[in-house]
């Protein structure tokens, strides 16, 4: 509770994407109160992000959403391994069984199914507190600012409705709104510094048996120039995400489809023909590497993907996403509490922005180049990252405390508070009242 008025009201956030409605569950926590905006009538149902690191486990169980997320999961993640398409040859692997018993191990799960938990918990009364306004069919389409407010302007209404035109004001704008961002462009138009790769990345979820008769399991990154890209068990039933690269540019979707069972013969095990398996929702995208100039124009943040993109080998765009709106939200309640200076926030993107582009950005495209630019039959030999794995596997010990370890893409930004013995006090009050609440809501 603050102390006095708190200096502002109400967050607006554009996008009930992760980033966007993680957001809101952090600042409920502290009773801010938040709108979220989204632009279609349902929540994202694209097959995108399946596995978020240790860095965002931690921010999940921050939010109270880890019990529902373990328990929607499939029970275990044995390994993730790099294998060399041409043969199938296992080239060298990480065994995660060594932190199944951990807490804050990888999460997985499908985007999909992740956010419908999000939004559940936005909506509890126990967890949203009353506090999560989520209104579908509103588009954001511009924003301003003056010196007391931020707005959106949106339209509003679904696919068959006359669309009507709303301004809505609040303290702070967050674009939450993705890789098309509509906040950004507001901002800055198309300018977006980075790199649109040559390539169409073909995602499809797909049931075959061989991937069990072969002994495959976990995560399997696929080296290899024309068919490079991962292939993992990701749900229950014997559900498998199959994601490629297909390398050539320029083709309709349908082309790229039609290309398809060439990419499956290729890099499934038993190379199967497609009557063999079952291909059940498909998308297809272009990937990027991107970042804006600034993270804070005023009162109108930019956060995740909205803000910067990254390729998906690695997994780092919905982690990085997550580990954003975690530091944003402890910007805003630190400012919203009386702990921090409104510069907090420029702190918050200055912070954020450096890491990805120091860190997110490199690791990312060199796993894309892992998979998709090395000669497969020396990589194992040549990839300092292979020796690193190879070093570790010997020692369960050293493999677990790597796997579990603070990462460079986190950020602590409770260091920027005031440390004044009332901000302590304050803060142990509101932790161990979080914490009461925490476990009110398990039970
Ligand atoms: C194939 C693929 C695989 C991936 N795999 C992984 C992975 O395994 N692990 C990982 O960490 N990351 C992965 N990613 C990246 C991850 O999916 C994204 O980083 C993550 O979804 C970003 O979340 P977000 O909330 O910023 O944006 P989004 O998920 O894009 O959500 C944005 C939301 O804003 C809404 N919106 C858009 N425009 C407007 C508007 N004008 N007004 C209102 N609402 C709007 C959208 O409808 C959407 O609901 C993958 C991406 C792809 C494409």
């Amino acid at each position: 509770m603050p102390r006095n008025k708190p200096p502002f009201e109400k967050v607006l956030i554009a996008g009930a994407g992760p980033s966007g409605l993680l957001l809101a569950l952090l600042l409920a926590q502290h009773d801010i109160p938040t709108i979220v905006l989204e632009a279609w009538s349902w929540l994202d149902t694209r097959l995108r992000a399946t596995q978020y690191g240790v860095p965002a486990t931690r921010v999940f169980r921050r939010a109270g959403l880890l019990p529902d997320f373990r328990a929607a999961s499939i029970p275990k993640f044995p390994a993730i391994c790099w294998r060399r398409v041409a043969d199938g040859e296992k080239l060298v692997e990480i065994d995660m069984s060594v932190v199944e018993e951990e807490e804050d191990r990888m999460t997985v799960l499908q985007l999909g199914e992740m956010i419908q938990i999000m939004y559940k918990h936005c909506m509890d009364p126990k967890r949203g507190k009353g506090m999560i306004d989520v209104r579908f069919n509103h588009r954001v389409t511009g924003t301003g600012q003056d010196d007391g407010k931020a707005w959106v302007d949106v339209e509003i209404g679904g696919d068959d409705e006359q669309k009507r035109r709303e301004r809505i004001e609040a303290d702070y704008v967050v674009g939450c709104d993705g890789a098309s961002s509509a906040v950004r462009r507001s901002l800055f138009g198309k300018q977006w510094p980075g790199q649109t790769f040559d390539c169409r990345f073909v995602v499809q979820n797909v049931f075959y048996d061989g991937f069990e008769e072969h002994g495959w399991d976990g995560g399997n990154y696929c080296i290899d120039p024309e068919h490079w890209g991962l292939i993992a068990r990701r749900g229950h039933g014997g559900l498998w995400r199959v994601t490629y690269g297909d390398p050539v540019a320029g083709l309709t979707d349908g082309e790229y489809l039609a290309r398809r069972p060439w990419h499956l013969k290729a890099m499934l095990p038993g190379h199967p023909e497609p009557d063999q398996y079952k291909v059940e929702q498909t998308n297809l995208y272009n990937i990027h590497n991107r970042c804006v100039d600034t993270f804070r124009v005023g009162r109108i943040l930019l956060a995740a993907d909205a803000a910067h993109a990254c390729n998906p080998m690695g997994g780092y765009g919905c982690m990085t996403a997550c580990l954003d709106v975690d530091g944003l939200a402890d910007c805003l309640i630190g400012y919203y509490e009386g702990k921090a200076s409104e510069s907090i926030l420029d702190t918050y993107a200055q912070v954020r922005r450096d890491i990805f582009l120091k860190y997110v950005d490199a690791r990312s495209i060199k796993n894309l180049d892992r998979v998709s630019k090395t000669d497969p039959w020396t990589v194992l030999e040549t990839d300092k990252f292979f020796g690193i794995l190879q070093e570790l596997n010997k020692d369960k010990d050293n493999l677990k405390a790597f796997l579990l370890k603070p990462s460079s893409i986190e950020y602590d930004f409770k260091q920027h508070y005031d440390r004044t013995p009332a901000n302590d006090e304050l803060e142990q009050v509101m932790s161990t009242k979080r914490n009461g609440i925490e476990v009110a809501v398990e039970a």
